[in-house]
């Protein structure tokens, strides 16, 4: 559980907290987390893992910097425009803490390479931006038993809940079913919606590996920028759930 004095005044001001303290710092550096999406929401939680001394961090995104990403993608900046988001987000973080190992997927997640995806992380952030990458993350992430927060964003407003697979309740007690893509043009979001909720996922993923406080499980957390309000839906797993229900229970 050594230190070295860079470590020491990087991390003084965690170090110094009772509740992380060197015996925390050294969870943090042990610490493995994906971040699937190197967007809106991927950009704040990988920066602020990063910045916290997570050791392990993986980045999964097969899209290229568009100039019309920039206006909530704070990892990229303009003269990336074209360039692989993982190595765009690569070189911000790198800049950012050195310390970090990166390991770059510039993929999309699918259910051929989820598995061995998920094989070498201990936290997942689901940080994508359409539904049935969201349904694929929590399928393939209770069949490997990995822990992972989901966050979606629309236009002013988001939501955000932590998944421990077996034990709570999962995203498909919540949605079940993935909705009919509309094939209407995004509108949105405004950019600090998935700022927000991407630090809420990095505050998850932090406390999850340090074993600190109450994780956001079987509550979803709703955020409104316009309103400036959060609220809290309680959520219960769902015995007929078709991931991670009784099969007892399953409906026909
Ligand atoms: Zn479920």
């Amino acid at each position: 559980m050594d230190f070295t004095p860079e470590e020491q005044q990087r991390y003084a001001r965690q170090l110094a907290l009772p509740e992380i303290g060197t015996a925390g710092q050294a969870k943090l550096r042990a610490g493995r987390v994906l971040v699937i999406g190197a967007g809106g929401l991927g950009s704040p939680a990988a920066l602020y893992l990063a910045a916290a001394g997570v050791g392990t961090l993986g980045l999964m995104d097969g899209d290229a910097v568009d100039l019309s990403n920039l206006q909530r993608q704070i990892l990229h900046a303009t003269a990336d425009v074209g360039r692989r988001k993982v190595e765009s987000a690569a070189a911000k973080l790198r800049a950012l803490n050195p310390q970090t190992e990166l390991r770059l997927f510039p993929e999309r997640f699918t259910a051929a390479n989820a598995a061995a995806r998920l094989a070498d992380f201990n936290f997942v952030v689901d940080a994508t931006d359409n539904f049935a990458s969201k349904f694929l993350i929590a399928d393939a992430c209770h069949a490997a038993g990995r822990p992972y927060a989901h966050a979606g964003i629309l236009r002013f407003h988001g939501q955000v809940m932590t998944v421990l697979p077996g034990k709570t309740a999962c995203y498909r007690c919540v949605f079940e079913q993935q909705p009919p893509e509309t094939g209407a043009s995004p509108q949105g979001p405004l950019g600090v919606v998935p700022g927000v909720l991407g630090t809420l996922q990095a505050a998850e993923a932090i406390k999850f590996l340090l074993g600190l406080g109450q994780l956001l499980t079987d509550r979803l957390l709703t955020f409104d920028a316009l309103t400036l309000r959060f609220r809290e839906v309680p959520v219960k797993r769902q015995p007929h759930c078709r991931l991670c229900g009784d099969p007892d229970h399953a409906r026909p």
